[in-house]
């Protein structure tokens, strides 16, 4: 049946983001597949990273490991949630490293596999997962392939960024693994210091511009198309859309679009939102509804029922418009959109 709505979702700008990233940290980089690939689709992301030359790969749960097992042969997948109270019976079955978060992971672990490889976290100033530096002395024993520690501020120029990777040093160099890992992507243009032998870079993959270094060289990656249901004259002095927000001045005409919140297209959108047609910017009128939006088109006059029109889903540029982050833009897109990868 035909999918009034569309996502396009471009390989080679995912290929071209992790290999600028890579470079740019010059080491070995990874990949953020958590989330369904942050929205995206984790599995055809893992695809075409592994085609690149990817060998990490991070997701957050057991079921998300198991989802990919079969993809990376060479065991470059990890859970960043470790192995929780009731994850025993997955940690054996599926091909993934845990990377264990507190004391008590350890423990755990060391009963289920004490001769299997595992990463470990350590909290360096977040206070989110890992292990605290002082607590180091539990890991006597356990097989460490890559030992973690996540900033906090890293898309900021923040004083913690240098604190974290002063404690990072001096937990590296008391804890024997075999890689350290530190950056995300936002951690990847702070500058090599903070590379180790490992990134773990994620919304950057996906366009996300998350420091001025990467302007320019970080590509969009997902286009969002709606349709138009009707076109219409909004007379002046009436309004448009729930709450009756807008109102037209002099006679507009407007699009109807068949997209909304439902399909992750928030209302923070509404009032600030653009769409295109060809290089005709078409703001959104008044408020977002579930499942329609309203996009001035005096700009274009031809256009009409059944056409497609560009929603501008650039993050940097949607993340101003709407007040979400560049993140909450990509995990909150719906299921009714038509996924294509080209
Ligand atoms: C999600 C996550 C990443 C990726 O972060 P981005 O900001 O999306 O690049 C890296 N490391 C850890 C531990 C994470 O949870």
């Amino acid at each position: 049946m035909h999918r009034p709505l569309r996502l396009t979702i471009d390989r080679s700008a995912i290929q071209s983001n992790w290999r600028w990233l890579a470079d740019r940290a010059g080491v070995a980089a990874g990949a953020a597949v958590k989330a369904d690939g942050y929205g995206v689709g984790a599995r055809e992301t893992t695809e075409t990273l592994l085609h690149a030359g990817c060998r990490d790969f991070f997701v957050s749960t057991w079921a998300e490991a198991e989802a990919l097992g079969d993809l990376p042969s060479d065991g470059g997948l990890v859970v960043l949630h470790g192995v929780g109270p009731d994850d025993g019976e997955a940690a054996l079955r599926v091909a993934a490293r845990p990377c264990l978060n507190s004391a008590e992971q350890v423990a755990r672990w060391k009963q289920i596999a004490p001769s299997r490889s595992c990463d470990v976290m350590i909290d360096t100033g977040m206070n989110r997962l890992g292990l605290r530096p002082t607590e180091i002395g539990a890991l006597e024993g356990l097989s460490i392939d890559t030992l973690h520690s996540h900033l906090a501020c890293a898309d900021e120029d923040s004083s913690l960024n240098q604190m974290q990777l002063e404690r990072f040093r001096a937990v590296a160099s008391a804890v024997s693994a075999k890689r350290y890992a530190l950056a995300n992507s936002a951690g990847i243009g702070l500058g090599k210091d903070y590379s180790f032998d490992l990134v773990r870079p994620g919304i950057s993959l996906y366009g996300g511009v998350q420091r001025p270094e990467f302007e320019g060289h970080i590509r969009q990656v997902v286009r969002v198309e709606a349709q138009v249901v009707q076109r219409r004259l909004i007379p002046a002095g009436e309004s448009c859309g729930y709450g009756a927000t807008f109102i037209a001045k002099q006679d507009v005409e407007a699009a109807i679009l068949n997209i909304g919140y439902a399909d992750g297209y928030l209302r923070g959108f509404s009032s600030h939102g653009s769409a295109f047609a060809g290089e005709f910017a078409l703001p959104v009128l008044g408020r977002v509804s579930m499942d329609l939006i309203a996009v001035e088109v005096d700009a274009a006059p031809q256009l009409k029922e059944g056409d497609w029109v560009e929603i501008d889903y650039d993050l940097p540029s949607a993340s101003r418009q709407s007040g979400l982050s560049q993140y909450e833009l990509l995990t909150t897109l719906g299921s009714r959109f038509e996924r294509r990868w080209v």
